[in-house]
């Protein structure tokens, strides 16, 4: 059975689409069977995967509120063991169009009921919201990343989401963890990188990933191409670190990477 780990943090532009298309291509590199889902009306991870949202005709979207079978909407990507469950700007209408549902937070998770048992891990990209989108990827997921960017004010809102998350546990999802928050857009050469990084770790501790993701042009202009880093220059050192990412969720959940010996 697949892991599920939702990418959240409701604020935009700290990193949630990068890390969900470059961790993603990172554990199916290491040979682990992996489901980007596109949990975003933007549809960034789509596009950046090099897909044209207004081409999707069967997206997460009736998959959630159609009761469409996800097995139709699934793309194989061109990268082995990759595959993508696509967003569409119609995804916007969901939040409203579920109101009236029953159940209405378990519509990803009983989306994803069907294919998880074919990955090893699902990848779900958020949107910058705490919307019932979001909530419905929060109740589907085994675990959350919460991206945050080496940048001032990285701390905001971040209260509210652990808030949020700790909601959800008691209320829809009992098995909900916290799989890390991970620094993001870190640049060496700013003294307010950190200065976020050691602020950051003296209140969170442990629960920050030792992997810190650096400032770094092939991660911002890869989706451009339509492709993860690591497809379009494997020696970045934006690829190089989401691939660090992915060793360390690896030991940490007692799965070593296929590569290396056990
Ligand atoms: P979110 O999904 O949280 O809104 P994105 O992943 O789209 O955030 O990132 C916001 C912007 O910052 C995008 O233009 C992206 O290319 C860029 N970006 C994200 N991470 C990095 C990084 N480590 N280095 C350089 N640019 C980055
Ligand atoms: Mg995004």
């Amino acid at each position: 059975m697949g892991k599920v780990i939702a990418v959240a943090n409701q604020k935009g532009g700290v990193g949630k689409t990068t890390t969900t298309i470059n961790l993603a291509a990172s554990l199916a590199a290491l040979e682990f069977r992996t489901l980007i889902v596109d949990a975003d009306p933007q549809a960034n991870s789509t596009s950046g995967l090099g897909y044209n949202p207004k081409e999707i005709t069967t997206s997460i979207y009736e998959c959630m509120v159609e009761g469409v079978d996800t097995h139709d909407a699934i793309i194989q990507t061109d990268f082995p063991n990759l595959d993508l469950l696509p967003s569409h700007i119609d995804l916007v209408g969901a939040e409203i169009e579920m109101i009236n549902l029953g159940n209405r937070e378990d519509k990803m998770k009983d989306a994803l009921e069907d294919v998880r048992q074919e990955y090893d891990f699902v990848i779900i990209d958020c949107s910058p919201s705490l919307g019932l989108i979001t909530i419905n990827a929060l109740t589907a997921a085994d675990s959350v990343i919460v991206p945050v960017q080496c940048e001032y004010f990285a701390l905001e809102g971040l209260g509210k989401l652990l808030n949020t998350i700790k909601i959800i546990q008691s209320r829809l999802n009992t098995r909900l963890t916290i799989e890390g928050i991970l620094l993001t857009m870190y640049d060496l050469r700013v003294r307010l990188s950190n200065q976020v990084v050691g602020e950051v770790t003296a209140h969170f501790q442990q629960m920050v990933f030792n992997t810190i993701i650096p400032r770094n042009i092939r991660l911002s202009e890869s989706p451009s191409f339509g492709v993860p880093a690591l497809a379009q220059d494997a020696e970045s050192k934006g690829a190089i670190s989401y691939l660090n990412l992915a060793r360390e969720i690896l030991t940490k959940n007692g799965m070593m990477p296929h590569d290396q010996p056990a």
